[in-house]
């Protein structure tokens, strides 16, 4: 008999991952490596490209984002039961037996069947409305401190914001730079005893509202005061608010954090049996490109295991080829501990 695993139909796939970034690509890995029919359905709008150096991921220090994406890719393409479409996701629904994927390229538009769906978009940025931030940013404005640190350290810093965890980024920050000035742009909140902390350390906060930040072919070089003051500093670390775009999945009630993040267990298992989330969609606040990989990786496993023990407690569908059908997705474990899913907001 032979061991390669039953497909439903050569229509409808194991899994279908949406996003291609460091999550939804190393689960990608795991799962062909697993022999599950895997479709990647992804923009292709990496939020990371505005840099051209990644950091702290380990064999790929400083490697570009694109190329970590290539790289990725082009293991993947060894494997018969990896499918790419490069395309965004407009929805997915509910249907007998598993998910529909609709996307959307241009004007072409398709539908894919999947028995499950990993959902690994990441996040959207919303930065404060300073007109040329956008033009410095991953050059010598960044957001991730662990990422960008190192590069900046020993510089003449800012760290601007409108939330109210400014100090404690200001705090992170000193580990790089003994420099550093607050900018709340009249919006984000430090406390009093926090300011007074802070300028234990000689760290300032700056409460004026902003014009902008200036800069030149060599980066950034100040920020400029709605007052026309350009307080001079080398490099900038912003605060930007996350928001994972999951309209897409609306119509599947996911549970999620009061930050809109995807609510999931350790292993990545959303509230509906059979979607799965991994990466920055899954978790406050984005991480890092490995966090994310070790995440897709994580789910994957779940997943795969997930699928393969819902064979054996479903004893007429076998496995393997010559054997009539999968498990179906209602039979897949519980997801999150009712405990852990709150409210959407
Ligand atoms: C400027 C910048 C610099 C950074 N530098 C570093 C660094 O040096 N080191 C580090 O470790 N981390 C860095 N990060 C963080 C890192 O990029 C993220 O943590 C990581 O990319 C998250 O991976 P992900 O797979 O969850 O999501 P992403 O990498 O964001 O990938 C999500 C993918 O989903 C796609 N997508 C979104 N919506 C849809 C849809 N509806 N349909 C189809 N596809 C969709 C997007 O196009 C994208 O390709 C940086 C981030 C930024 C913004």
């Amino acid at each position: 008999m032979s061991t390669e695993p039953v497909r439903e139909s050569p229509d409808v796939y194991d899994v279908a991952i949406v996003g291609a970034g460091p999550a939804g690509l190393s689960a990608a890995l795991n799962l062909v490596r697993a022999r599950r029919h895997t479709i990647v359905i992804d923009g292709n709008r990496p939020r990371n490209a505005a840099t051209f150096h990644s950091h702290g991921f380990i064999t790929r220090d400083g490697v570009s984002p694109l190329e970590l994406r290539k790289l990725a890719r082009q293991e993947l393409q060894e494997y018969p039961h990896y499918e790419y479409h490069q395309a965004m996701v407009t929805a997915i629904t509910r249907v007998d037996g598993g998910f529909s994927v609709a996307s959307k390229a241009g004007l072409q538009k398709s539908e894919y069947t999947a028995r499950t769906v990993v959902i690994a978009t990441g996040v959207t940025e919303v930065m404060p409305a300073l007109p040329t931030l956008r033009a410095f940013y991953g050059t010598s404005i960044h957001s991730c401190i662990e990422c960008d640190g190192y590069e900046e350290r020993g510089g003449h810093l800012a760290m601007i914001g409108e939330t109210d965890d400014l100090a404690d980024r200001a705090m992170l920050l000193s580990q790089w730079s003994s420099d550093i000035i607050v900018f709340t742009n009249g919006v984000g909140t430090v406390t009093d005893m926090d300011e007074a902390v802070l300028a234990d350390r000689g760290i300032t906060v700056d409460r004026r509202a902003l014009d902008d930040v200036v800069g030149d072919q060599t980066g950034l070089t100040g920020i400029r005061i709605a007052t026309g003051e350009v307080v001079p500093r080398s490099a900038a670390f912003v605060r930007p608010i996350y928001e994972p775009a999951l309209a897409y999945v609306d119509s599947l009630g996911l549970a999620t954090g009061i930050d809109g993040h995807l609510v999931v267990d350790a292993e990545g298992r959303t509230s509906l049996p059979g979607v799965y989330a991994a990466g920055d969609s899954a978790e406050p606040g984005p991480r890092q490109l490995i966090v994310a990989a070790g995440q897709g990786a994580r789910v994957a496993s779940a997943l795969n295991g997930d699928l393969a023990r819902a064979v054996f407690a479903n004893p007429a569908a076998p496995a393997y080829a010559g054997a009539p059908s999968a498990a179906p997705v209602d039979s897949l474990p519980a997801t999150v501990e009712p405990a852990l899913a709150r409210d959407r907001h």
